[in-house]
């Protein structure tokens, strides 16, 4: 016998071939006649005080969503991003993080040094100022969702620019859709602009006050850089998140 033979031949499972596999298993299911897949996904416990039955007690979340499997796919598809400038001198992509079925999302401009060498949003100084305000509206930071309107950090910290925000604004707009929260807080002028769609408008006028962002609440407050700043505003900001509090309670 040849000495090729004495090894077992093995199959090469590639990532075609294993989506060729559940493609058929499907049809092969839809061929019997099923519409859905009696599938139930894992989910992680809801500790928030807020509510009394968890997220899911809220009708139609979870129900057969894997979203934390659709986020990594977004993340895949981002990949090692070059489509602008900033892929230059960044060290890591800063996707965002927490519960992919929070009720409750927060979105900021960038990311900044320390995120950008750790890979996560809000590390830094105002990160840990965002990380208070979340755990004194009653949460746990893993409770909520935290993501940036662009996914790499700007030389300097400079703000973003115009072509710069239209290249990643995609990915954020895709983030929430898929965890579809109930409540946005967009976090400073740039994030706040961005989602409502205007340039023009000045944080002062719009803070505090609820937008509609696709069917979902959008409350603009200001970002937690500015506040180290100007600490005297922070009850302005708390203001603005006891009203999300008081929304995130009637909709449960
Ligand atoms: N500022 C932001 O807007 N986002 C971060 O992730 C950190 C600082």
């Amino acid at each position: 016998m040849s000495k090729e033979l004495r090894f077992q031949k093995k199959e090469i499972i590639t990532e075609a071939k294993i989506f060729e596999n559940i493609k058929s298993i499907l049809e092969f299911y839809q061929d019997l006649g099923f519409e859905m897949l009696p599938i139930n996904f894992p989910t992680p416990p809801f500790t928030s005080p807020l509510t009394k039955g968890g997220y899911r007690g809220v009708k139609g979340r979870q129900r057969g969503i894997n979203k934390e499997a659709v986020l990594n796919v977004l993340r895949k598809d981002i990949g090692e991003c070059k489509r602008c400038r900033l892929s230059k001198e960044r060290t890591n992509i800063v996707f965002g993080e927490g519960n992919s079925d929070a009720r409750l999302m927060f979105i900021g401009e960038a990311p900044g040094r320390e995120e950008d060498s750790q890979g996560r949003p809000f590390v830094g100084d105002a990160g840990m100022l965002l990380t208070r305000l979340i755990e004194k509206m009653g949460f746990k930071r893993g409770d909520v969702y935290i993501a940036n309107i662009l996914k790499c950090r700007p030389p300097m910290n400079r703000d973003p620019e115009k072509d710069e925000i239209e290249s990643c604004r995609g990915f954020v707009e895709k983030q929430i859709e898929i965890i579809k929260p109930e409540v946005l807080i967009s976090l400073g002028r740039i994030s706040a602009q961005t989602l409502i769609g205007n340039t023009r408008l000045k944080m002062t006028s719009i803070r505090g006050n609820f937008f509609d962002y696709k069917g979902i609440l959008l409350m603009p407050t200001f970002h937690p850089a500015y506040l180290l700043r100007n600490p005297k505003d922070k009850w302005l900001t708390w203001n603005d998140a006891q009203k999300v509090l008081e929304k995130l309670k009637e909709i449960t």
